[in-house]
């Protein structure tokens, strides 16, 4: 049997009826990995005796009859979530030693409800970038294309889960890092509405865009997920606490019928952006019709600030990025340079060496953009324009229950293609980094294939804690296209 190619809820079933076991499962992914991850290059971390041993425990309990939502699944986890034990480097040369002395809390919540955490995957490091080609290690391949990006930050997680190198994974996303992702590697990805998961043991880059999320083979995979790893935590001030609807449930009483009446804005501004792909739009027109098929009601809606929210969120996230980034100065983390003469040169020489150009540009102009002197004309700016931004969302959600979007104006691109030219690679997130913007909830789920063979995703966003609108309408899409666990025949 292909145990690899199992999504959540079927390796669930066969581990329940005992028709192999977690230890098999596990195995069948980690000779996936033994073959196929050094052309990829999805893992920093591969766990092959934590994962086997956790999977042995798993089989003992699933022997005694205990169940639980992930009892012996295996889950690879974006290295910028700490793992008690476990390397956590955020793809960074400054933390490539550094072992974490507690699970952050998505972590606790995946073991307690039975996951096999298999391994760390790669990023962009500290989750800055949409290619995977910012990791201080080594890069990412797209597994339907290994001339082409997987997308970022969470590519890692994206492509071990498209190339069937683990049953489902988690992702971060402050500008769109789970959605683009998975919509190039022709997967699913939510980014729940912030507040929804907690935040804690997640490496922070932008505290008040971050969100962690599952990136799975299926819309009912990610709706497992999300009832394992949403709820209330008090060691994360800013998480949510509200109720957690049963997802899982839910989907399963679905049917498309109950899309019927359920009116989908599509922002007027997002379709006339520069440089969208002929096939984006085709296959975002093919998403449209196939909703209206099933009932859903299609109005224009207007987001004005379109125009200005990547410059401003390319001053708020980097803004925050500094803040959050100085804490490693080689005096109480990680790396720290031995050869310097006193403690400014120590500082100069740590960071130099320890972080990527990105991520020194983004420390650069985020320290400026909060200086005295410009901190009015830039942060102060980009943080109106973030409440406008808000309000033109409240404003279209008055005439509608979701928004759909294309993900990323393009396909996956070619690896190279935009390494030298930041601002346009900062352009690809102009579909995805307003809803973090706003905090609200976004789903991609794969809707066609370029003529070149690559995944296309379509964005579905819905109001505050509305994951429940984002999941049914993904779950109608998915059935009707018939483009769930899909994978390249690798
Ligand atoms: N590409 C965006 C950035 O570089 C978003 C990254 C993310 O969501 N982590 O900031």
């Amino acid at each position: 049997m292909n145990l690899h190619k199992l999504t959540i809820q079927q390796a669930r079933a066969g581990l329940e009826q005992r028709d192999f076991s977690s230890v098999e499962l596990v195995n069948s992914l980690l000779e996936r990995i033994e073959k196929l991850d050094g052309e990829i290059g999805a893992y920093i971390t591969v766990d092959s005796e934590g994962a086997r041993r956790a999977a042995a425990e798993a089989d003992d309990l699933l022997a005694k009859g205990k169940r639980a939502p992930l009892l012996g699944i295996p889950i690879a986890l974006k290295d910028l979530l700490c793992t008690k034990g476990v390397k956590t480097t955020c793809a960074s040369r400054i933390l490539e030693d550094f072992v974490p002395e507690y699970d952050a809390t998505v972590v606790s919540m995946l073991k307690k409800a039975g996951a096999v955490i298999i391994g760390k995957t790669n990023l962009d490091e500290f989750a800055m970038g949409s290619s995977t080609e910012n990791s201080g290690f080594h890069i990412t391949r797209n597994p339907w294309n290994r001339d082409h990006v997987p997308g970022g930050s969470s590519g890692g997680s994206a492509a071990a889960v498209s190339a069937r190198m683990c049953t489902a994974a988690l992702g971060t996303d402050t500008g769109g890092s789970i959605r683009q992702p998975a919509s190039h590697c022709g997967v699913v990805g939510i980014k729940p509405t912030y507040g929804r998961v907690s935040r804690y043991g997640l490496v922070s880059y932008a505290s008040s865009l971050d969100q962690i999320g599952p990136i799975t083979r299926d819309v009912m995979d990610s709706a497992l997920l999300l009832n394992v790893i949403c709820g209330h935590d008090s060691f994360d001030s800013t998480s949510a606490n509200v109720a957690v609807p049963d997802f899982t449930s839910a989907l399963t009483r679905f049917d498309t019928d109950g899309l019927k009446g359920m009116k989908a804005g599509i922002p007027k501004e997002f379709l006339s952006v520069k440089g969208l792909d002929p096939d984006v739009e085709k296959f975002f027109n093919n998403a449209r019709n196939t909703l209206e098929g099933l009932g859903v009601e299609m109005v224009e809606v207007s987001l004005p600030q379109t125009d200005y929210a990547v410059a401003a969120y390319y001053v708020i996230a980097p803004s925050e990025a500094s803040s959050n980034l100085a804490r490693f100065d080689g005096v109480r983390y990680g790396l720290r340079d031995t050869s310097a003469q006193d403690l400014i040169d120590m500082y100069k020489k740590t960071k130099s060496r320890g972080f990527g150009a990105e991520v020194q540009r983004r420390i650069i102009t985020g320290t400026y953009a909060l200086s005295a002197g410009y901190y009015d004309a830039y942060y102060g700016r980009a943080t109106r324009i973030r409440a406008m931004i808000r309000d033109d969302f409240n404003r279209a959600f008055e005439n509608c229950d979701i928004i759909i979007s294309p993900v990323a104006p393009t396909p996956a691109f070619k690896i190279g293609e935009n390494v030298d030219d930041p601002l346009t690679m900062y352009l690809t997130d102009i579909f995805t980094l307003s809803t973090n913007m706003a905090g609200l909830p976004g789903i991609s789920v794969p809707c066609g294939f370029s003529a070149t063979g690559l995944p296309i995703g379509l964005q579905i966003m819905a109001t505050h804690f509305d994951e429940m609108a984002l999941l049914k309408t993904g779950y109608g899409l998915e059935k009707t296209l018939g483009l769930q666990n899909k994978f390249p025949d690798i």
